[in-house]
């Protein structure tokens, strides 16, 4: 039997995560905001524990994905108010390292500490807080026993990098770039709720020039995989496989 009664899963696409909104059943779940936000929320029972997915939603100007550190801080603090959460899980894509054993459709679990690579702040006693080193469950052994890899994530707000923000994924020790994880890691820090990541590769970062080209020629792949992934974690933990708070 889960520890976690409630789980609530965030996802900034909505490519991302309808393929696991389907497989799973989920329904609409009741609104809850007095405000007109874009988040959209889901429902689905698992072997008796509560899934809400909740999806940052669309930009009303633009029409596009709400994306970014932003609005998954601002969706991930929203939800665990309307539906309190026993744990929060980010599932999502991203770019990462060949060198640290990364391939594109290849799937990780977040190390305990998340990272900003773009948030500089040369005062003394501010450098850290940029950097964020925000706090994660601790998922090693529930990962080795799926035979997942693990990996520190870092996040940012450009889908592209600089050399600066290179410097600072190579110095906060990350296997994985994306734009959101550390944005709801604060949500969760704040609230005291544990919270993990899921992430699956588009794009090595190391081995070819344009992320946003890669990004989309290998989107679909890495989707697959992770849908088929965050199942599978979910099943686990339902069957009780991570240790309880
Ligand atoms: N072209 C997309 C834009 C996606 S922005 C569209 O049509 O909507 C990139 C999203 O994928 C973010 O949510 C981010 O978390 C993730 N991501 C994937 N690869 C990334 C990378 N190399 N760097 C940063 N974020 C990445």
């Amino acid at each position: 039997m889960s520890a976690y009664r409630t789980i609530l899963l965030v996802a900034a696409m909505e490519q991302e995560s309808s393929p696991l909104k389907q497989s799973l059943d989920f329904r609409p779940a009741t609104a809850s905001s007095r405000f007109a936000v874009p988040f959209s929320r889901f429902e689905a029972d698992l072997g008796g524990t509560r899934l809400i997915l909740s999806l940052n939603g669309k930009d009303r100007r633009y029409g596009n994905e709400n994306v970014g550190l932003e609005m998954a801080a601002l969706n991930t603090y929203d939800a665990i108010h309307a539906y309190s959460p026993d744990l929060v899980i980010n599932f999502g894509t991203a770019g990462a390292f060949k060198d640290r054993g990364a391939e594109v459709g290849k799937v990780f679990l977040s190390k305990d500490r998340f990272f900003f690579h773009d948030h500089r702040i040369p005062l003394s006693g501010y450098e850290d807080y940029g950097r964020g080193y925000l706090p994660g469950l601790d998922v090693e052994s529930f990962a080795q026993a799926l035979s997942l890899p693990t990996g520190i994530v870092s996040s940012g707000s450009s889908l592209d990098f600089t050399d600066r923000d290179l410097e600072e994924i190579h110095r906060n020790g990350a296997t994985l770039k994306e734009m959101e994880a550390a944005g709801i890691a604060w949500s969760c820090y704040l609230t005291g709720i544990p919270f993990f990541a899921i992430k699956s590769v588009t794009n090595l970062v190391d081995k070819t020039v344009s992320s946003a080209t890669e990004f989309e020629k290998n989107f679909a792949v890495a989707v697959e995989s992770l849908t088929n992934t965050t199942r599978t974690v979910l099943e686990a933990i339902v069957r009780g496989e991570l240790p309880g708070k």
